[in-house]
């Protein structure tokens, strides 16, 4: 009758999850750029639909948010049965791992891929292994040496975060071609809407080629809804049946449901917010490579800036606190020489370049 409950020794193996942090003490006005939020803020349309919607909150959502899919469908040209909303993407994520996952199969992600795969491969008792890159970016073929008969899953953020690097549509095709077809193929393209490539496909045609890949999807980043928690899936129809069963039976507010209608509804929200992002990112990389750092090409809404060591990379950090700018440290990631900044507004962006310009003769 003695001891303590205890969880499952998996558990165990991860840390607790660090987001990008938002306060500095002793400055009232800090510029965030540590979470990839998009630059705006959320569309006011959100806002006032989320407000409308508040009166109604002692009312259960409908479980299966039929508006919210037709409206996603409706904006991206897709099936609303085959997507399913979850509370952020990330929690999708865990429950494709948590069920087709568990103890003893193996799920494989790239060397700086995002931490969530790992940390919700690890508590569902997964082996997690990571293939090298080439150039901070994912390599199809270190992936493919890595399958082996108790991979179940590959998850690969296109573009990734933080490294910023993405595969195009041919190499994506060429991955899907050489795993099993009894290998789950996630494509996490939080960040698609922000690229421009013309080479580059969010993951719909995969999906829709066969049963064995999903896309996932964000409402975090380009359309300003973080805090307000919603991601969603777009799965073949298996998947589809897979994720229904396990997710919660409320697992989306009806409150950030109404925003996000109200967001796809405002057809210029992405487009500006897009082509703002495009622009400020690349004033930004040409200021600071002029002042003479190394920033890695990116196709999302952040740049990861090389400081060359890793203490030249806490000295930027701790000075761009003093000037209340916080970024993010991506030592977790094994990238202890680089912090990743988040492309702000132009002001920010500007705030940002003038204190790595000054850090730059420190
Ligand atoms: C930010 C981010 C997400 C989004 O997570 P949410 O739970 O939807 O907020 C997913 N994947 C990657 C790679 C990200 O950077």
């Amino acid at each position: 009758m003695s001891g303590a409950p205890k969880a499952r020794a998996e558990i165990f193996s991860v840390a607790s999850y660090v987001g990008g942090e938002s306060k500095l003490a002793g400055v009232n006005r800090v510029i965030k750029l540590s979470s990839n939020e998009g630059a705006f803020g959320p569309p006011p349309a959100a806002v006032a639909a989320m407000r409308a919607a508040a009166a109604e909150m002692h009312r259960y959502p409908d479980g299966h948010m039929v508006r919210l899919r037709q409206a996603i469908g409706a904006a991206f040209g897709l099936d609303p049965e085959r997507i399913v909303c979850g509370n952020g993407s990330d929690d999708v994520l865990a429950l494709l791992i948590q069920s087709y996952g568990g103890p003893g199969t193996e799920l494989i992600m790239s060397a700086h891929g995002f931490s969530i795969y790992e940390i919700a491969g690890k508590i569902a008792g997964c082996t997690v292994r990571k293939a090298p890159e080439r150039d901070l970016t994912a390599d199809v073929d270190a992936i493919l040496a890595l399958v082996n008969p108790a991979t179940k899953m590959v998850f690969l953020a296109n573009p990734n975060n933080p490294t910023g690097t993405l595969l195009p549509r041919a190499e994506l095709a060429r991955l899907r071609a050489g795993l099993p077809g009894q290998v789950l193929l996630v494509i996490d393209a939080a960040y698609a809407e922000y690229v421009t490539r013309a080479d580059y496909d969010a993951g719909v045609a995969l999906v829709d080629a066969g049963e064995n890949t999903v896309m996932t999807r964000t409402f975090s980043k380009i359309y300003g809804l973080g805090g307000a928690r919603l991601g969603w899936a777009y799965a073949p129809a298996p998947v589809v049946d897979v994720l229904n069963r396990v997710r919660g039976p409320f697992n989306v507010s009806a409150l950030v449901a109404e925003a996000a209608i109200a967001a796809l509804a405002d057809g210029s929200w992405v487009p500006t917010c897009r082509a703002h992002n495009t622009a400020a990112r690349a004033r930004l990389a040409a200021a600071l490579r002029a002042a003479g750092f190394l920033v890695h090409p990116s196709e999302a809404n952040f740049l990861l800036v090389d400081f060359a060591t890793p203490e030249r990379a806490v000295a930027a950090d701790a000075f761009l606190r003093q000037r209340g700018i916080i970024v993010r440290n991506v030592k977790s990631y094994g990238l202890p020489s680089c912090l990743r900044m988040t492309i702000g507004t132009d002001e920010e962006c500007a705030a940002l370049a003038g204190a790595l310009g000054e850090f730059a003769f420190v």
